[in-house]
């Protein structure tokens, strides 16, 4: 490899590179995505998706999908469902589908071995109590009373918690490590809990559930993971996740060489949004949006059905790239990419939003003319359609000014302006409704001025987008703005989150009006709105009522930034 290409690799892929050449794990290559089906994916998770099956598929190994349903008192099936869906959106698909919950009798037997060589106990004392004796980092922890129990007893007591004949919080195991480690995670973690809920595949079968520290490591140990990467908040847990394989490996000596070790990168966090499930959860249940996959979420079906494409969040991902450095990067940059996206691939169109009658009186009154519309100035392969050009069309409201100052280049009376892929008109009047609100606006247009024609190249300061009256059809305009107010809402710790949220993230505008080429888009289609941004169909969208969605809007915030750079 060139050290041109060795520069843009990231550090988990110089990592994989080095083990592979020297035939680690018998050169194979096995990572996972492991979510916890208790919500669905969000912007976060795409980042951690396409490290784990990213780097599976650049190097020919594999990656499987594990749920790490090991609580089920939050779990779903909706959520697994889900997740599949997202993962397949992206792009990638897994080699199997694997469950932590299926290897419940294995975690079982493992805990039972530790129990007995004395190195896990049953814990009768209440969480706080356990919590009071960790100690500080730089104050040793106290240990339980029943630390050194007979392990007959710890035995006895742990098939009980599994028979149910125990009440939840009543009992724990831990295992017995080192109560003064300045490890905090190595002070007698807690191994397994009681819970009495079904879990949503294995039913009432077990009441004794392993905590995360206990399964996610063993998980990929059953599995063959070679290279278990995750975010940086488990970078204090992995000795401990070291010293369950190192247990696990003194049971497996058939297993020889093979190990499982765990990477952590930076997680993604972005500005004015938050990406905890918890949270998300939250604003879906009290209603504050309208759904997992309303437009304003976060979430990867969120994303979707405002417009965003696979290829636009592959290339947000690539941008912001992995580090071993928490931070927070700026929506702008997430809206860039998927501007860059459409940009090349969205089918131009016109759609007044906000719609007042534009009258071209000197135009003949039963006349319709064709007029050509290229679908893409980026892609001429993508070819143009046609516009229906009419004495009465439709522009929009806040393109004229009865009063305008000097710079203001569009309509106004007296002053000319080009009508996109038609004609220049020059305003001559307007008429007000009783309430002084403008009712119509008067032009006469130039048949000299046809776009295309050689004469037409007669400058005007503006070009104005418009659709025809007869010939556009009604739609619903749905405006997005971010949904918190401030950059770092997970950061304001002391205000209720309700408070940060921005009361105007969704804007309903009705009676738009779009061009008839639109009469067929279907659902999740995307298109650039002359002058007002990308859109896409929502699936809300119904025969002969469309309801469109503004994924972005076209002005480009975020480009002096990446211009200055
Ligand atoms: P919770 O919010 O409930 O704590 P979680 O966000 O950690 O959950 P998981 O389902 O446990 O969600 O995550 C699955 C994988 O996705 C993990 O490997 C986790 O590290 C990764 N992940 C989660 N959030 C992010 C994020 N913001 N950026 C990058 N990776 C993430
Ligand atoms: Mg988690």
């Amino acid at each position: 490899m060139s050290e041109e290409n060795k520069k843009s690799l990231n550090f988990i892929e110089i990592i994989v590179e080095k083990d592979l050449s020297e035939n680690r794990n018998s050169g194979r290559l096995q990572t996972r995505f492991p979510p916890e089906p208790n919500g669905y994916l969000h912007i976060g998770h795409a980042k951690a998706i396409c490290m784990d099956f990213g780097i599976a598929k650049k190097y020919g190994g594999i990656c499987n999908l594990r749920f790490d349903d090991t609580n089920p008192s939050r779990e779903d099936t909706e959520y697994v469902d889900s997740i599949k869906e997202d993962i397949q959106w992206l792009g990638y698909r897994w080699q199997n589908i694997y469950y932590a919950s299926d290897y419940f009798p294995q975690l079982w037997d493992f805990a039972v071995a530790l129990i007995k060589s004395g190195k896990a106990y049953i814990d009768e004392q209440s969480s706080e109590e356990i919590a009071r004796q960790k100690g500080t980092p730089v104050l040793a922890g106290t240990d339980s009373p029943y630390r050194n129990r007979p392990v007959e007893e710890s035995l006895d007591l742990f098939e009980k918690m599994n028979n149910g004949e125990v009440p939840e919080g009543a009992m724990v195991l831990r295992a017995k490590m080192d109560m003064a480690s300045p490890n905090m995670h190595f002070r007698d973690p807690i191994i397994y809990r009681a819970i009495h809920c079904p879990h949503h595949r294995t039913g009432y079968k077990w009441k004794a559930y392993p905590m995360y520290d206990f399964a996610h490591g063993q998980s990929d140990y059953f599995e063959g993971v070679t290279h278990s990467i995750c975010t940086l908040e488990f970078e204090v847990h992995r000795p401990l996740y070291d010293y369950f394989i190192d247990e696990l490996k003194k049971l497996h000596p058939e297993d020889g060489d093979y190990r499982t070790r765990q990477f952590e990168f930076n997680r993604l966090n972005l500005t004015y949004t938050i990406m905890s499930k918890r949270k998300l959860l939250q604003l879906v249940q009290e209603g504050l949006v309208k759904g997992w996959d309303d437009p304003r979420m976060p979430t990867i079906c969120g994303l979707r059905r405002r417009g965003y494409t696979p290829e636009s969040i592959h290339k947000f991902i690539d941008k912001i790239g992995y580090t071993k450095y928490d931070g927070i990067i700026d929506m702008a940059l997430l809206e860039y990419s998927i501007r860059e996206d459409l940009n090349i691939k969205a089918k131009r169109v016109s759609a007044v939003i906000d719609p007042v009658k534009l009258i071209i009186t000197n135009y003949p009154e039963n006349q319709t003319e064709m007029m050509e519309s290229i679908n893409n100035p980026e892609d001429e392969s993508m070819g143009s359609h046609e516009i229906a050009f009419t004495r009465e069309l439709y522009i929009e409201r806040d393109d004229f000014m009865e009063e305008a100052p000097k710079k203001f280049f569009r309509m106004t009376q007296g002053q000319e302006v080009r009508l996109k892929n038609a004609y220049i008109v020059k305003c001559t009047g307007f008429k007000k409704d009783t309430e002084g609100n403008i009712e119509e606006i008067y032009a006469e247009y130039d048949p000299a001025t046809k776009s295309g024609m050689p004469e037409s190249n007669r400058k005007v300061k503006g070009t104005l987008h418009w659709v025809s009256v007869s010939h556009s059809i009604p739609a619903e305009v749905r405006l997005y703005d971010r949904l918190f107010t401030v950059e770092n809402p997970g950061d304001e710790k002391d205000r209720d989150f309700h408070e940060l949220l921005n009361p105007d993230s969704l804007i309903v505008k009705t009676g738009c009006r779009v061009e008839k080429e639109l009469e067929n888009a279907k659902a999740l289609d995307n298109f650039q709105f002359q002058r007002l941004g990308y859109f896409n169909v929502d699936p809300d969208s119904e025969n002969g009522k469309l309801i469109f969605n503004r994924t972005v809007p076209l002005k480009d915030s975020w480009s002096k930034i990446v211009n200055k750079n």
